[in-house]
């Protein structure tokens, strides 16, 4: 018989599906073959304002070990820069304080989360303060056979799902997959699991700033879609607060402005976040979303700034 707690936990994560995360399955741009169209099929309205947090991503850190080609969270290009485990544990109290239990799923990433060094205690500490939330830790997998029994013991205690993509790079995905049932981890690998070839999509920026913020966001598979929270600010999706990551790496100045995030810790009710999601942000006329396009075969970053302008 399930408790109380994991019915509670099973209904938010169902009520979690309402609104997909393109980004959540990959982790970031080798996620879905056509993420926009998840999207519309599920009837996602950019501008409607959520019951509740679906879901928002705990961004923990900056880089990662696998540089897909035009990743959403810049990390093919990042420096390495860890979330510290004090900004953290501060961020996701506040969020407890706002939200409280409502809240569908979070997921933890970054950057690739299994580099961050204090990632058994973030895991405990997200369990800690959303005990009914269904927590994701997506990965790229590459560092999960080098995990030591303590990781495993974590995410087995916490209830912490291994989300992953299967890329087209050499690694036991098999041999993975009967480590965590060894550990009775729960490992989930998404739907296009079985395609011969893993797919990216491509979402160029327009550097010169010369779209309608308004059209974007509405267009935008990211739009209060896909929140995220880093260092005490909320994003409505991963690309403008990892913007610094493109402009650091190409001499670009592509600015945020305060409009562009909200300060959890300014915000005094959950519905005043909620509003701020849904609705356009300035930086969204450095999105080119009308050139968007999906399908294109997973490859390595040449490190090209053409990767996310073109
Ligand atoms: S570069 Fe890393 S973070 Fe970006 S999509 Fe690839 S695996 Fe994910
Ligand atoms: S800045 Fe706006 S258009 Fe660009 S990804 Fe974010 S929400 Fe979408």
């Amino acid at each position: 018989m399930p408790t109380a707690l994991e019915l509670l936990r099973w209904v938010l994560a169902k009520r979690a599906v309402v609104a997909p995360i393109p980004n959540a399955t990959g982790p970031n741009g080798a996620a879905s073959a056509n993420p926009e169209a998840e999207a519309q099929e599920i009837g996602t309205e950019k501008t409607e304002r959520q019951q509740y947090l679906s879901y928002f991503v705990l961004n923990i850190l900056d880089h990662c070990n696998l540089r897909c080609r035009g990743c959403d969270h810049f990390s093919a290009i990042a420096r390495k820069r860890f979330v510290s485990l004090e900004d953290i544990t501060k961020d996701l109290a506040r969020m407890s304080e706002l939200f409280g239990e409502d809240v569908g799923r979070i997921g933890v990433m970054g950057g690739e989360p299994l580099l961050h060094p204090q990632l058994n205690q973030i895991l405990m500490e997200a369990r800690g303060r959303f005990p009914a939330t269904a927590i994701q830790l997506v990965t790229n997998g590459i560092l999960l056979m080098k995990q030591a029994n303590a990781f495993w013991d974590v995410c087995r205690q916490e209830q912490i799902v291994i989300v992953m993509t299967k890329y087209p790079i050499d690694l036991d995905y098999g041999a993975i997959s009967e480590s965590a049932k060894a550990h009775n981890v729960a490992i989930e690998y998404r739907e296009e699991i079985e395609a011969q070839e893993k797919r990216l999509y491509r979402i160029p920026l327009d550097i010169s700033g010369g779209q309608d913020p308004g059209a974007s966001f509405s267009e935008c598979f990211h739009a209060n879609n896909c929140a995220l929270l880093m260092e005490g600010k909320m994003f409505t999706c991963t690309v403008a607060p990892n913007i610094r990551i493109f402009n650091q790496r190409f001499g670009t100045h592509l600015p945020l402005q305060d409009e562009d995030y909200l300060d959890i810790y300014r915000a005094k009710t959950k519905h005043e976040v909620l509003q701020f999601l849904r609705t356009p942000k300035p930086f969204c006329r450095y999105c080119n979303v009308s050139e968007r396009s999906f399908g294109h075969p997973w490859e390595r970053s040449k490190l090209d700034m053409g990767e996310w302008t073109a």
